[in-house]
């Protein structure tokens, strides 16, 4: 799922004040409006992006949010309501009075479609490197099994909606800020669903569904990185009196390795050798996600040269290609001598005609003493 930044989508800068939002998305939202556009998915996709983007914009909080952590943080922010209160429909209705999807979809009759969910979960690099299976807790809604998610109480029935006459649509001019226009809306006497209920299910009050925390497995592809989202198809919260899922979106993040830095699909690894180890060459045995593997740091090596281990590094997920394991050597230079270490590093300096430190007036009286 590519998701285009929120500012791009309504076409301002980041430093836009509310007024600019409001304005830049009223102008939007009409070139994109619907009603303006029939029969185009192009632009109902706009439109539900635009809303998306103003809603998170739009308030201060999930605007911080959002500038800090991106979509996550400002998803997160919102508490994800399963019913969906307060959430798309909540805006339309404050701007345009009206509520433009989640409805069931405009034109169809039947109980409405329920709300996507989104959720995260934290993988560790083997995970997200490998692929695994991974269990998702989300708070959702699910159909009520005491009224088979039709909303009645055992034993009576729901009966045909009397201001719909059953289509679950209402058609309406009104006035609005794009001037006058017939919209069909969802029946607000039945919500869309094309009954309604004389004696309501006692479990579920009538709504046909009702909220639980779910664990849902997800076949996690290799490859996948923080910022990676996959969508599980109808694991959404189900609609209103058997109205179908909606989608559930989980946004991956991986820990940190204690010892691999990701970097796209290449890893990288620290590895400390010391200056003798440097100079003289050493073979390591470096433990990869892959399990040991040799490598050889040839003498003379400098500081900051990198070595690749070929195809231990991850995988795109599109494809099997593994990056390489890239292994940066960081020369350390011991802090503190041993007084014969230090002895023989006087030594090799003498020898290289190296100008060095004159040594601290300790360490004469203390070899002395040594070699007593
Ligand atoms: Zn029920």
């Amino acid at each position: 799922m590519t998701q285009r930044d929120y500012y791009e989508v309504l076409e301002v800068d980041r430093s836009a004040s509310a007024d600019d939002l409001k304005r830049s998305y009223r102008r939007l939202a009409r070139q994109w409006h619907p009603d303006a556009n029939p029969d185009d998915p192009e632009a109902e996709a706009r439109f539900k992006e635009l809303a998306v983007a103003y809603e998170t914009l739009s308030d201060p909080e999930r605007r911080r949010r959002y500038d800090m952590f991106g979509p996550e943080g400002a998803a997160a922010a919102a508490g994800g309501d399963p019913f969906g209160g307060g959430g798309f429909g909540g805006l339309f209705d404050t701007l345009f009075g009206e509520a433009f999807f989640g409805g069931g979809g405009r034109g169809q009759s039947g109980p409405p479609r329920g709300v996507d969910l989104e959720a995260q979960v934290d993988l560790t690099l083997e995970q997200a490197v490998f692929g695994t299976e991974a269990p998702v807790v989300v708070r959702t809604a699910i159909a009520c099994d005491t009224c088979e998610a039709t909303g009645a109480a055992p034993g009576s029935h729901a009966s045909t909606c009397p201001e719909c006459g059953g289509s679950g649509q209402v058609r309406r001019v009104r006035q609005s800020l794009l001037g006058q226009m017939v919209t069909a809306g969802p029946c607000p006497r039945c919500g869309a669903v094309g009954t309604v209920i004389d004696d309501p299910c006692p479990d579920c009050r009538g709504e046909g569904r009702r909220i639980e925390e779910r664990t849902y497995t997800m076949d996690v592809p290799p490859g996948v990185d923080t910022g990676t989202t996959l969508r599980l198809t109808g694991r959404g919260a189900v609609g209103p009196r058997g109205g179908p899922a909606g989608d559930l979106y989980v946004h991956i993040r991986v820990q940190p390795h204690e010892r691999f830095e990701r970097h796209g699909r290449d890893l990288l690894h620290h590895l400390h050798v010391s200056y003798v180890q440097a100079a003289l060459g050493v073979e390591i045995e470096l433990e990869t996600l892959d399990g040991p593997r040799a490598l050889d740091v040839p003498a003379g090596t400098q500081p900051g040269t990198l070595l690749r281990l070929r195809g231990l590094g991850a995988p795109r997920p599109e494809g099997r290609s593994r990056g390489d394991l890239v292994v940066e050597v960081v020369v350390d230079v011991p802090t503190h001598l041993g007084d014969e270490e230090e002895e023989l590093l006087r030594q090799l300096a003498t020898l290289r005609g190296d100008a060095v430190a004159e040594p601290d007036p300790g360490f004469f009286s203390r070899l002395k003493s040594a070699f007593k």
